[in-house]
């Protein structure tokens, strides 16, 4: 459907990434209010900085903080340029998700997977939490899924759950062996829900895929901010790991059905 003709296909992909880029200022926004205890739906955005109140060309995603150079428009504070990074990475992902699952029901679940791992990575860099009513959305959206589409099978919903069960629980127990010997905490309970929760979208093969994605991108970020830690201050740095899941279970989406065929082909 998606190469169909060359206008349909550039016509989807901009379509993605205009949407990517509202989800991502929508989802920032509401991670924020999460996080500060103030209503999701309620209430119009405000400059935290000032307190005016933004309208409609202040908010326009990506474009508003190119054309502020990063500052608000009314008091000239700097803006943190996470929300435009965030915008770009969200717009960009959603194109190369329109260009892996084609224009199918899969690809509706998937954009819907990616904007609830913003949402948790966003509240996750804040405030390190991963709010629980996100998690249980995005399990109620995969049930609706597996009704709606993939027809209420008794095969489908016993994969489902060994899907979400194969990483998270082997995973609980290990982290809970750890913690015995460590003596301190190994990893967030909130990150072994939501791996449960890649779980149940990308399948156990994809997810194990996933979690070794998100190890490598931990350790990287991880040894990035060590570098910096020694440089500014002693104070110990803490990465949350949601986001490097995020990052993970993206790529793994992405690329890792190829990435299995391929290992498996070598044998
Ligand atoms: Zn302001």
């Amino acid at each position: 459907m998606l190469f169909l003709s060359p206008g349909i296909t550039a016509y989807c992909l901009i379509l993605a990434f205009v949407l990517g880029a509202v989800f991502a200022s929508f989802l920032g926004c509401m991670g924020w209010r999460i996080c500060n205890g103030e209503s999701v739906l309620k209430g119009r955005s405000h400059c935290d900085s000032c307190g005016h109140v933004l309208s409609a060309h202040d908010l326009i995603p990506i474009i508003s903080y190119v054309k502020t150079k990063g500052r608000c428009a009314y008091c000239n504070t700097q803006i943190s340029p996470m929300n435009f990074y965030g915008e770009v990475i969200l717009a960009v992902v959603f194109v190369l998700t329109t260009l892996r699952f084609d224009i199918t029901w899969k690809l509706v679940l998937m954009l819907f997977f990616v904007c609830i791992l913003y949402l948790v990575s966003v509240t996750d860099i804040y405030e390190q939490i991963i709010p629980d009513g996100a998690l249980f959305v995005a399990v109620g959206f995969r049930i609706a899924y597996w009704v709606c589409v993939e027809g209420a099978s008794w095969n489908g919903a016993l994969g489902l759950l060994l899907d979400g069960f194969a990483i998270s629980v082997p995973l609980l127990i290990l982290v809970l062996i750890m913690e015995k010997i460590l003596q301190k905490e190994a990893m967030g309970g909130g990150d072994i829900k939501l791996l449960f929760v890649t779980g149940m979208y990308l399948g156990w093969a994809q997810n194990l895929l996933a979690i070794f994605f998100a190890c490598i991108i931990g350790i990287v970020i991880g040894m990035v901010q060590m570098k910096k830690q020694t440089e500014v201050s002693e104070e110990s740095v803490y990465f949350p790991f949601g986001p490097a899941i995020a990052m993970g279970a993206v790529v793994s989406m992405l690329f890792g059905e190829q990435m299995i065929g391929a290992y498996l082909s070598l044998f």
